[in-house]
């Protein structure tokens, strides 16, 4: 799991991956696979409020191996 920057007409916006979802992600969108984020200093830089969600449940779950 980990965080994967998309550029957007909103700016900059962090997703998690997680490899257990079949989309890639937690939230469920799509990422293009060779996707490579573009450093734009004026954009402005958000957490994908699903994504976040989903990770604060998945890291608040006790460990199990
Ligand atoms: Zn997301």
């Amino acid at each position: 799991m980990r965080p994967e920057l998309l550029t957007g007409r909103c700016g900059l916006l962090w997703h998690v991956l997680a490899k257990t979802a079949p989309s890639g992600t937690l939230c469920g969108i799509r990422l293009p696979r060779d996707h490579i984020p573009a450093a734009d200093p004026e954009a402005a830089e958000r957490y994908c409020a699903p994504c976040m969600a989903a990770f604060r449940a998945a890291v608040q779950q006790p460990a199990e191996a």
